[in-house]
């Protein structure tokens, strides 16, 4: 029985139609009436209850990249996008048993196609066939429709069980949990009492401080700018921080790791002197992990990373089931992933739920939103 008494819903009733927010040029969101997709072989519909913003929608929204729809800017193409969402299973497409109708899930971004090479060899995220839909491929909210909306088509193989004390704020953390994961298993997965420096505490780098911990690395050392956020890291694992506008990072770091310097370094702030401060902070042989990417070319010290035997690992999504992994830490407790979530709001008030997250206001990270429940409920009441 689940452990909350709460029974799985027989069965939904699906609209023919939803609510469904989509993008019109650059900076423009549009709350419009679409028809509820119908999930194809080996796919399910979800009823999305809960989805996160991320970064990432924010740069889709303003410059149309990384998003790609049938290989073309996403504007204008009455597409949604969304892909941090949780929800309950709806309806089943031919060939589906691995879940219920009425079960809780959260999702994972990428289906890759299956016959690339490397769909085959489990790095689906970097899919040689991303975006061709006739292929299989899917990346919702990239490529393929996604969670701002009532209603989604997930393929089975994203589709990750939600345990029942979980609340589906914690669920929509999952797949930032999972790039976190993804990062460290490319790095070598094991890391238990090797140290790992995690740089830049937004979500994904809290989290990977978060994960890092609970996979056993020690010393874990965040560094970041703001103290608020290097707090938050302390409570999800850090075993030190340290604030790079107070100390040189690099020093600072080999003060805590030693001189040799650490093992592995995540790398999530995504600028030069980040990458650079990265680099020269890792030891001898140690591994470099780049998950924030920069908008522009950065001039490296490539002669350092020869010379020193460095790896450089850049990592796209959440590859090998990473987030399927990452959300049996979650489930276990090892961390408290919701203590980054930080706002919620109704699924019609996403544009003020995008400014909270875009401008950072009342210091938001995670910001969430709900097409069901007491925040919808009440802001419909309140209309
Ligand atoms: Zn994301
Ligand atoms: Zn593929």
């Amino acid at each position: 029985m689940p452990d909350s008494g709460l029974m799985p819903e027989p069965s939904l009733t699906v609209p023919e139609t939803m609510r469904a927010w989509v993008l019109g040029g650059p900076d423009e969101m549009r709350l419009t009436e679409k028809p509820v997709p119908v999930p194809g072989r080996g796919e399910v519909l979800i009823r999305i209850d809960a989805v996160a913003i991320c970064a990432t929608d924010l740069e889709i929204i303003h410059y149309g990249t990384p998003a790609l729809v049938d290989g073309e800017p996403p504007f204008n193409k009455d597409f949604t996008i969304g892909h941090e969402y949780m929800g309950t299973v709806a309806a089943l497409g031919p060939g589906v048993d691995e879940v219920a109708v009425g079960q809780r899930v959260t999702v994972e971004v990428h289906a890759g196609c299956g016959q690339c090479k490397r769909c085959r060899q489990g790095m689906y995220t970097s899919c040689h066939n991303y975006g061709q839909r006739a292929k299989g491929h899917r990346a919702n909210g990239f490529t393929t429709d996604g969670g701002f909306a009532e209603y989604a088509v997930n393929h089975v193989n994203t589709i990750i069980p939600v345990p029942d004390r979980m609340t589906d704020e914690e669920a929509t953390l999952v797949v930032t949990a999972g790039t976190s994961m993804y990062g460290l298993t490319e790095l070598g997965g094991l890391v238990a009492g090797e140290s790992c420096v995690v740089s830049g505490p937004g979500a994904i780098g809290l989290l990977a401080v978060a994960v890092a911990r609970s996979l056993g690395a020690y010393p874990v050392i965040l560094t970041g700018t703001r103290e608020s956020r290097l707090e938050i890291g302390r409570k999800l694992g850090a075993t030190h921080t340290v604030n790079v506008r107070e100390a040189d990072t690099v020093e600072a770091v080999r003060a805590i790791v030693g001189d040799k310097g650490a093992d592995y370094v995540i790398e999530c702030a995504g600028t030069e002197a980040a990458i650079n401060d990265a680099i020269r902070m890792t030891n001898r042989g140690g591994k470099v992990c780049l998950a924030g990417f920069p908008h522009d070319m950065a001039t490296v010290d490539l002669p350092h990373v020869v010379k020193n035997n460095i790896y450089l690992y850049g990592i796209r999504g959440e590859g090998r089931s990473a987030t399927h992994r990452a959300m049996q830490l979650m489930a276990d407790r090892r961390f408290d992933a919701t203590l980054i979530h930080t706002h919620t709001f109704a699924l019609q008030d996403l544009p003020e739920a995008l400014r909270h997250a875009r401008e950072r206001v009342d210091d938001a990270i995670k910001v969430v939103v709900k097409a069901r429940g007491a925040a919808a409920l009440c802001q419909e009441a309140a209309e």
